[in-house]
């Protein structure tokens, strides 16, 4: 079976084993509990359009999960079907931000590509902050500075509360020449925004605003 899960997808799973954990420690009611195991086996088939057999298969236990050991032991499982991040080369970062000059790739070496819905890292030398994520089957580029916010704030691709800096870039005018600036609050920490992001919804709003 060919990996067929996203990652922002694959957080979703989990926080609905951690929903179903969250409900077996605290409601004693056989009802609630059936509804709840019902929901979240929903919102888990729901994500995706067309599941094969296998595929239904691998993610049908999802509802029997109680406890954390199982929770782990059924996201082991799923794991190896998740689609890993491409492979950033040096030429799509060329082709993606053709302005900033020497600018390097982050080194992927420490991180499970499994784990990452978005590429985004700081270029300290400069205070930029650059992103690649997908966009429309291809990959996108934004780019901009980053001023930690000092206090936190509700990311505008993750939509969680965490340490958030302002993300400035500045998009292209009407009038030719002319640039307009755009700020949003963005995670600081681009690896915690990732294992946050259950949806790509704001991604793409975001990135909408910014092209
Ligand atoms: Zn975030």
């Amino acid at each position: 079976m060919e990996p067929f899960i996203r990652s922002e997808q694959y957080n979703f799973i989990k926080l609905q084993t951690q929903i179903l954990i969250n409900g077996h420690a605290t409601a004693n009611d056989r009802d609630v509990i059936n509804t709840l195991k019902t929901v979240s086996k929903e919102r888990v088939l729901q994500l995706f359009s067309d599941l094969n057999e296998d595929q239904k298969q691998l993610l049908d236990p999802v509802d029997t999960i109680k406890d954390p050991a199982q929770a782990e032991n059924f996201l082991l499982q799923i794991k190896p079907y998740v689609i890993p991040f491409k492979e950033i080369t040096e030429k799509t970062i060329k082709k993606l931000f053709p302005k900033a000059k020497k600018l390097k790739a982050p080194s992927l070496e420490t991180v499970d590509l499994r784990e990452i819905s978005y590429l985004g890292w700081d270029d300290h030398g400069s205070g930029r902050k650059f992103i690649i994520a997908p966009h429309h089957d291809t990959f996108t580029g934004l780019h901009g500075t980053i001023k930690p916010a000092n206090k936190k704030g509700i990311c505008a691709i993750c939509s969680r509360f965490e340490e958030i800096g302002m993300f400035m870039s500045e998009t292209k005018g009407k009038v030719q020449g002319t640039f307009i600036k755009k700020g949003n609050y963005i995670c600081l920490d681009s690896m915690k925004c990732n294992q946050n992001i259950t949806t790509l919804e704001k991604m793409t709003d975001l990135i909408e605003r910014l092209k």
